[in-house]
């Protein structure tokens, strides 16, 4: 084209070389874009008849430039685009009227008509014309890049606060050439390595960390916590072996038992000398443990328990540590006296001698294979007529006294039962912790990898690293955020757990059944988030995704399936109903204030006051609602079991309400505690991106309610991007503060960028 006689003739033609290369470039030429440019060529004045013909040959899809032609076009555009600071197709294409000759008045007088038409056509005008300059471009998305205006050791010890010194250790002895991870594929190789670091860090003295110091332990329940977290950045086997030995079988027996079984026990289980059990759930009772079947029958004229599965389905199943490891368990069972069902109590049954040689009475079955936690071995159990003495009842709770009778500090069946329970909670803050730690892995992955990865990239400039992608910071951001929230939350839980009154303790049950589900929901969305962040790459064994993703599953499942736990919470919120009635109306007036529900500025959106009020008022609603629906299905004649369940949405909903508002009144405080000013502003932008991503989520429900205006929800998304952004700058540092040791990141995408 470049050479032909018409061109000669009349270079102002040339003003259409940009876009009929930029609608050529894709190959297709669309029968609307002809449709337009045809337009455009016959309603231009100053051009010929013949002129028009030649040039509507030009989008002729019949015969297209040849590549060469295309790439001549190119070369022309590209020269003049250096040569122009203009910003559009027009002008580029006038610099090549330039170029090849003198540009017409009448051509000069057609720039809107052709600028319409460049808009018509759908092209981002400055982008194609972007497309054509060679040299450095700088769009913001490319100079994005990582920063650091904190200084990371001390947010790790903010972080690690009373319990650094016991982390250190931790992650000392992880670093050990002993810990280095093997191949999993291996069942009973696997496993037994997992009982050899077990036995490691019994040798340290862990194990027993938390048991009384008469027994060989330190008294020291908050370093448990701490070395159960930390173990968590490295094999959540080993994690699970540990907790089941020395947290459900050495608590049960600390927690159920009394001073004879303490003495007798707690010791060896510290050691590991003796491995054993927590035997509760059965094939047909899983959540509902106050229906187990296995029964413990006591007989006063032996001073004996017998121990029995009634039937197949009445076995014990998915019992950590029962395959091959363990020597003895404590066996939830139905306790029978004088021929009367007391419910549910806690018997230690010995299962295997010290040789490992299954005791007569008891079989176990292997459960083979998971689809995580294969280094732990979990098994089925069955009784038959198994007898023990009668010392072997954990009998804190449930007694036989020295006539044969029952007896009890607490005589309702149904309060005996939940405080027995709520001894062994635990578990839920172990395994929250556990999983936050798996979260922070698979984060710090991720984000190492989305700050080095780069893709795509304006034309002729370097790729993007990824991690500057809006989306890419949309879905990793908040979960960061999450993560710190969650760190300051299972905190809070831990020392309301280790500085526990009596009276505190079924606020902190539900307190931690909440925080249970809610963290090991977040790990599990976080995860896979990870994964799909890391592409490709993040499927590899090698990358360590897979094994965090297949290990932390089941922790929505087992110490209490989470839909059931949330249920929980709200039976206990409900308790609180009352209290909340009169604050109900108040907030009614003061937060539907029509200036509040559409104010939409940054000072107000950013308010931790704001945030509060937000989650507070959710909280008292979905709670004041719950029950009153409640009420009015009972009042109304409805069975109670089906009035629950026909409010479990809403109840599940009460559960989330309050343990989203515990999480961010802590981040709140924490920040508002945070001395290094560095540190408490960049706690402080992460604990809006929480408290703003939350909201976000539930905005269906606020704007429901009339809380916010559909120009509120709009600006508090907006404002979530602009603090994704933000944070990404400081996401490397933010991941790097929670210092992961380098050996269990042994990610080749991690450790080879
Ligand atoms: C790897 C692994 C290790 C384990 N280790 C041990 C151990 O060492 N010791 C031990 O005693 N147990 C152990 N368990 C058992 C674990 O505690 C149970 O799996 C858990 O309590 C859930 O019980 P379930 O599997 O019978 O599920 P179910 O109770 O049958 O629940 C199945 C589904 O039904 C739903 N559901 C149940 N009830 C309700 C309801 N009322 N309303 C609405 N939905 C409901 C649940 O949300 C869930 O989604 C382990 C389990 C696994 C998988």
């Amino acid at each position: 084209m470049l050479a032909t006689k018409q061109l000669q003739s009349n270079p102002s033609m040339f003003v259409f070389l940009p876009l009929f290369y930029t609608v050529w470039s894709d190959a297709i030429l669309t029968p609307s874009e002809i449709a337009t440019i045809e337009g455009l060529i016959e309603s231009q004045q100053w051009l010929t008849k013949e002129e028009k013909t030649f040039l509507l040959s030009q989008v002729n899809p019949a015969s297209p430039p040849s590549p060469d032609d295309l790439m001549n076009w190119r070369e022309e555009i590209k020269k003049a685009a250096d040569q122009t600071d203009g910003k559009s197709l027009v002008d580029i294409g006038f610099q090549i009227v330039r170029n090849h000759g003198t540009i017409s008045s009448e051509v000069l007088k057609e720039r809107s008509a052709l600028a319409n038409i460049e808009a018509t056509l759908g092209f981002i005008s400055h982008e194609a014309a972007y497309n054509f300059q060679s040299g450095k471009r700088e769009s913001a998305t490319q100079q994005l890049s990582t920063q650091k205006t904190f200084d990371i050791d001390a947010l790790a010890k903010i972080l690690d606060g009373k319990n650094a010194a016991i982390i250190r250790k931790v992650k000392t002895i992880l670093g050990d050439p002993e810990f280095q991870y093997i191949d999993p594929g291996d069942l009973s190789l696997y496993r037994a390595k997992v009982l050899q670091w077990a036995h490691m860090l019994a040798d340290q003295g862990f194990g027993s960390i938390a048991y009384p110091k008469e027994f060989g332990g330190q008294n020291d329940m908050a370093s448990y916590f701490a070395i159960m977290e930390t173990l968590s950045y490295h094999d959540l086997s080993l994690v699970i072996k540990f907790g089941v030995q020395f947290g459900l079988w050495g608590m049960s027996v600390y927690f159920l038992g009394t001073e004879k079984h303490h003495k007798k026990y707690l010791k060896d289980i510290g050691s590991l000398e003796l491995p054993g059990c927590f035997a509760m759930t059965e094939i047909h009772h899983g959540s509902n443990v106050k229906g187990v079947e296995t029964t413990a029958t006591y007989d006063h004229a032996s001073k004996t328990i017998t121990v029995h599965t009634p039937h197949a389905n009445a076995r014990k199943e998915f019992i950590g540590n029962a395959a091959l490891h363990g020597q003895m368990a404590t066996v939830f069972a139905k306790l029978i006296v004088e021929g009367k069902d007391y419910g549910v109590c806690a018997v230690v049954v010995p299962m295997r001698d010290k040789k490992g040689k299954t005791l007569p009475g008891i079989t176990i079955e292997d459960c083979g294979r998971k689809m995580g936690l294969n280094g732990v071995d979990n098994g089925k159990i069955e009784f038959k007529n198994v007898i023990v003495p009668s010392e072997n009842l954990l009998d804190r709770y449930t007694m036989i006294t020295g006539e044969g009778k029952f007896a009890s500090p607490i005589s309702s069946d149904n309060k005996r039962f939940f405080t027995m329970l709520g001894t062994l909670v635990g578990g839920r803050i172990g395994i929250p912790r556990a999983g936050l730690s798996a979260s922070k892995s698979g984060l710090t992955i991720a984000i190492k990898y989305g700050d080095q990865r780069r893709q795509f990239g304006p034309e002729g400039a370097p790729e993007v690293p990824i991690l500057n992608y809006r989306t890419h910071q949309r879905r990793l951001m908040p979960l960061l955020a999450n993560a710190y929230a969650l760190h300051f939350a299972l905190q809070y839980l831990t020392n309301r757990f280790i500085n526990r009154k009596e009276e505190e303790m079924q606020e902190i049950e539900a307190l931690a059944a909440g925080l249970k589900s809610f963290a090991t929901w977040n790990a599990t969305a976080t995860l896979q988030e990870c994964r799909e962040c890391c592409g490709g790459k993040g499927y590899l064994s090698e990358n360590r995704i897979e094994v965090l993703k297949n290990d932390t599953d089941v922790f929505t499942t087992f110490e209490g399936d989470n839909t059931v736990l949330m249920q929980l919470v709200a039976k206990s919120r409900l308790t609180e109903f009352k209290n909340y009635v009169a604050d109900q109306a108040k907030t009614s007036i003061t937060e539907l204030n029509p200036i509040i529900v559409r104010k939409t500025d940054e000072e107000h959106l950013l308010d931790p006051e704001f945030h509060m009020d937000a989650f507070e008022y959710r909280e008292r609603d979905i709670l004041t609602s719950a029950a009153k629906r409640l009420k009015r299905h009972i009042d109304q004649g409805m069975d109670s079991f089906d009035a629950f369940n026909v409010s479990q949405h809403h109840l599940v909903q009460v559960g989330f309400a309050y343990i989203e508002r515990i999480v961010l009144e802590k981040f709140i405080e924490q920040v508002e505690n945070t001395s290094d000013k560095n540190c408490q502003s960049i706690l402080k932008k992460l604990c809006a991106l929480f408290a703003l991503s939350q909201i976000d989520k539930n905005k269906g429900w606020y704007l429901e309610q009339g809380y916010m205006s559909g120009a509120k929800t709009k600006a508090i998304r907006k404002l979530l991007n602009q603090l994704c952004w933000d944070v990404r700058q400081e996401a490397v540092p933010l991941v790097d503060a929670f210092a992961i040791p380098a050996s269990c990141l042994a990610a080749p995408i991690v450790t080879q960028n």
